[in-house]
């Protein structure tokens, strides 16, 4: 077995203390990736915190993670000792089943496992990135450019795809008006990147104080959501509205900014229900949907496209002495716009 050591949760709403334990030898599949970053993505909290109800300890959370290949099992074929790699969300899904094999491995039939809070196949907790390793077999481990700020890299690992792939999936690109709500760590890439893939790109935001930032962030337009005559003025206008929303709140109003055919697709993902009227659906023949991280090719397209345009994240680097300041002044949105841990602080 392999030593590891990171900071977890041993139980629900416990701060995040020192913790050691093992990972699995690498198999001949395997790449063991010496962590150097790992970001802080809100699901991690809502995980520790068993918002979503499953959560199971001791959990040690991250699954933005970057950093160095150590060792490679003889099966390996993209990596090498030495390489620049991330891992994120997925690290392991049945990859026969029909969704799979058309490369949307987070929807596997058998049930994706999450890089941590989850089981692989075998039965194995998984222990994600807030720690100095990681084993992960290597169709979810990712060639990262050396052209990037390795830091700022690491939540394109789940903000970025998360945000990346229903960008695409839904058609977004120049001609399109397209909606991000909520300026967070998923909020701020998928503004990036719809203004990145052409596209004219609304933010709606309950922080007037962000609006300077949204505009630098590649927002056209910065609409502050909690009033409603500006949300008014935009009734019918949009194409594609993302919600990358943290807390309840009202689909309703969004729906409402929908064209002919417009879809709102929910990638945030509050702990309570969201309730949508009937008359929001029919009026303009809109859609509601949702979408989840993004699957493995789309994942290394999304980094390569990240490489050739030069868009990371925009981050504030934290230590893990600092991890529980982090989480709350992540629920205060007081962060622009991700944390990354600094894995060089673990002792
Ligand atoms: P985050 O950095 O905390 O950003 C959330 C943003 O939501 C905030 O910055 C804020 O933006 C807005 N917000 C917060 N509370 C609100 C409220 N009560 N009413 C209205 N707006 C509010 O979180 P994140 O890491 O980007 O994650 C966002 C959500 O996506 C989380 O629920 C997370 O679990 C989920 N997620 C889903 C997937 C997936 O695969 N679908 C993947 C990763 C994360 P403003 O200040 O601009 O209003
Ligand atoms: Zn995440």
């Amino acid at each position: 077995m392999i030593q590891s050591k990171g900071y977890a949760a041993q139980h629900v709403n416990s701060p995040l203390t020192p913790f050691s334990f093992e990972r699995r030898d690498p198999g001949p599949g395997d790449v063991v990736v010496e962590i150097a970053y790992c970001g802080i993505c809100h699901s991690d909290v809502h995980q520790v915190r068993d918002e979503w109800g499953g959560s199971f300890y001791p959990m040690v959370p991250g699954h933005e993670i970057v950093g160095k290949v150590t060792a490679v099992g003889s099966e390996v074929k993209r990596f090498k000792v030495g390489d620049t790699a991330g891992v994120g969300v997925t690290v392991e899904t049945c990859m026969v089943c029909d969704n799979c094999k058309a490369g949307a491995e987070p929807y596997c039939q058998k049930g994706m496992v999450g890089t941590y809070n989850a089981k692989t196949y075998e039965g194995e907790v998984t222990y994600g990135g807030y720690s100095n390793n990681i084993v992960a077999p290597e169709h979810y481990v990712y060639t990262i450019s050396p052209k990037l700020e390795l830091a700022a890299v690491a939540p394109l690992l789940c903000a970025g795809i998360t945000t990346w792939s229903p960008l695409r999936h839904w058609g977004v690109t120049k001609g399109k008006k397209v909606g991000i709500v909520g300026l967070g760590g998923l909020g701020h890439m998928g503004l990036k990147f719809a203004h990145s893939l052409g596209a004219e790109t609304a933010l709606f935001t309950t922080s007037e104080s962000k609006a300077a930032d949204a505009k630098r962030l590649g927002a056209d337009e910065v609409v502050i959501s909690k009033d409603k005559d500006a949300m008014g003025k935009h009734a019918g206008e949009f194409d594609f509205i993302l919600d990358c929303v943290s807390a309840p709140h009202d689909l309703n109003e969004y729906m409402g900014l929908l064209r002919l055919d417009g879809t709102l697709c929910q990638v945030g993902l509050p702990d309570q229900p969201l309730p949508v009227a009937a008359f929001s659906l029919v009026t303009n023949r809109r859609s509601l949907s949702g979408s989840m991280i993004g699957g493995m090719r789309e994942t290394q397209e999304m980094l390569d496209y990240c490489a050739e345009k030069n868009i990371v994240s925009d981050i504030e680097l934290t230590s893990v002495e600092k991890l529980d300041e982090a989480y709350e002044r992540l629920l205060k949105g007081d962060v622009k716009y991700r944390f990354v841990i600094d894995l060089g602080t673990l002792k």
